[in-house]
Parts: structure tokens; C-alpha cells; sequence
């Protein structure tokens, strides 16, 4: 697969709300918090649901409290359950299906991720070899999203999330051992391992922190304003809050549109091209 190949498959995975009957605000539970200002149980839909499926208060949410919703991302799973795994028949249409739906949905956006990150990997400059099994995998998520309702249901997604999570590992650290040992010499490799590191309100303002493995890291509320982040490895870590104005992202890697959704930034932050720009951001 050629890497346009591998970028076109990461971009299309960008949700299409007019062709998903509403799952993200009906199959999901809501906690009141900070990002919600009401309770509302899984299998349900939120008040602010209309009978086309579009959200009554689309305009003001974080306005009215619903900060969660501007943040998260399907992945295009929505439209998927609807559209293919349920032909087009809604939970409102066919109450009786409703409930499968909406367990199949986390499923799907599970399976949908994984299928990013797998392309995503694919575009970069890695070994035929590992081009091959990551292909392969790509292959089996990609025909997961084709199985039947019950198909899904019965899957041991661990088992796929574990063998994908090695080959990303590999991916990575071949791009970033690469990139370090340009920057300052093979033999300082660990210095830039801070996976699963608490860097909470962390200060990183102007740093460089380029090919840094921040995999797992809680980075919620730190201060990365102006940071050089190109080709630091995100995946899996927290950025909730964390300020990346004018930080530069565009290469980095295993960033999903939920983890910048949820971080502070403004026009000059540079993402990757598969990466919107949040509308919530400042200018
Ligand atoms: S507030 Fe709107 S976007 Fe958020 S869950 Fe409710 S209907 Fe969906």
C-alpha cells in the first residue's frame, strides 16, 4: 500500500453526523462534570437529541456546559453502525434492535481507531516487513467493519489491540531512534522516554521535546505553548487542557482528533494534515 494510500484511509475516518442516527448522544452514558452539566444513563437518548438526530443546542454546547460533546470523536463509527451494520434502520424505526446498536457502536469506534493508528503507521518511511504485517492488520480491522451485529458483539478486541500495539511500538521507535540519534546521538535514546509519565501542569513552555515517546502520559494542563513537538508519540496519552498554542504537531505521531479536541491551541499550532483545527480554539 503507498502512503497516499495509508493518508487517505486516515482521513476518511471523519464522522458523518447526517448519515448516524444520533449513537454518540443515545448509546453513551453522560457523568455531570466539568465537561456535562446532566446525568444521563447509556441506551438513552440526551434531551438535546431532535427527532433528525441533530443536536437542538449544536451552536451554544459549551456555552449551555456540554464542553464533552465538542470533544468527542467517532471516527466515522456513527454512520458505519448505521448505515452498513444496521442497513439504514434505526433504533427509533425498530425499537427492537435499538439495544444491539448501541452496544455495538463503542465497538466499532474501537475498530475504527485501531484502523487509524494501523494506517497511520503505514505512511511512515518503516521496513517492507513491517509494512506487511501492518498491511495485513490494517486488512483484518478493515474487515471487521463488514461483520454482522452479533459477529461484533462476540469480539475479543484485546487480542487485536495487543498484536496492533506492538507493530506501532516498532513503527515509532524506528522514526524516533532515527530522529534522536540526528539530534544528539544514539547512546541518549532513554532520555526521550517519558511513556505513562505524570506531567501534570508540567511547565514545557518553548522546549524542544522533539521525538519524545509521551505513549500513556498524563500531559493534562501542561504548558507546551510554542514546544517543538514534531515526531513525539502520543499515543494513548492525556492532553486535556494541556496549551499547544503555537507548538508545532505537525508531525507527530498517533494523535487522534478527541486528544486535540480536548487540549488548548489557537491558529498558529501547526497539526497534522489529518487533524482539524478545533472551531473552540482561539485565534
Ligand atoms: S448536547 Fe447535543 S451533541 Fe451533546 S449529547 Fe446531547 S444531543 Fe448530542
Amino acid at each position: 500500500m503507498n502512503k497516499e494510500t495509508a493518508n487517505n484511509i486516515r482521513q476518511d475516518l471523519t464522522a458523518d453526523c447526517s448519515k448516524c442516527f444520533g449513537l454518540c448522544c443515545t448509546a453513551l452514558n453522560i457523568i455531570a462534570s466539568s465537561d456535562f452539566p446532566i446525568n444521563k444513563p447509556a441506551a438513552t437518548p440526551c434531551m438535546n437529541l431532535q427527532s433528525d438526530y441533530s443536536c437542538q443546542i449544536h451552536s451554544q454546547l459549551r456555552e449551555k456546559g456540554f464542553k464533552g460533546c465538542t470533544v468527542y470523536d467517532c471516527l466515522g463509527a456513527g454512520q458505519i453502525v448505521s448505515q452498513v451494520t444496521f442497513n439504514g434502520q434505526s433504533w427509533r424505526d425498530n425499537p427492537e434492535t435499538g439495544e444491539k446498536m448501541f452496544q455495538v457502536f463503542p465497538i466499532m469506534e474501537q475498530i475504527h481507531e485501531m484502523i487509524a493508528y494501523a494506517a497511520e503507521a503505514m505512511s511512515y518511511d518503516i521496513s517492507n516487513d513491517l509494512s506487511d504485517e501492518l498491511g495485513q492488520k490494517l486488512k483484518e480491522l478493515q474487515d471487521l467493519t463488514k461483520l454482522g451485529a452479533d459477529e461484533l458483539l462476540s469480539l475479543d478486541l484485546v487480542i487485536y489491540r495487543f498484536s496492533l500495539n506492538e507493530l506501532l511500538t516498532v513503527a515509532s521507535d524506528s522514526i524516533r531512534e532515527n530522529i534522536i540519534a540526528k539530534l544528539i546521538g544514539a547512546n541518549k535514546v532513554k532520555d526521550f522516554d517519558h511513556a505513562r509519565a505524570d506531567w501534570i501542569g508540567k511547565k514545557l513552555k518553548d522546549k524542544d521535546l522533539r521525538a519524545t515517546d509521551f505513549r500513556g502520559a498524563y500531559l493534562i494542563a501542561a504548558d507546551m505553548r510554542n514546544a517543538d513537538l514534531r515526531a513525539v508519540n502520543f499515543i494513548g496519552a492525556d492532553l486535556r487542557d494541556a496549551d499547544i498554542s503555537g507548538a508545532d504537531l505537525s508531525t507527530s505521531m498517533f494523535l487522534t482528533q478527541m486528544q486535540i479536541n480536548s487540549a488548548k491551541g489557537d491558529v498558529k499550532t501547526k497539526l497534522p494534515s489529518y487533524i482539524q483545527l478545533p472551531s473552540h480554539w482561539s485565534n
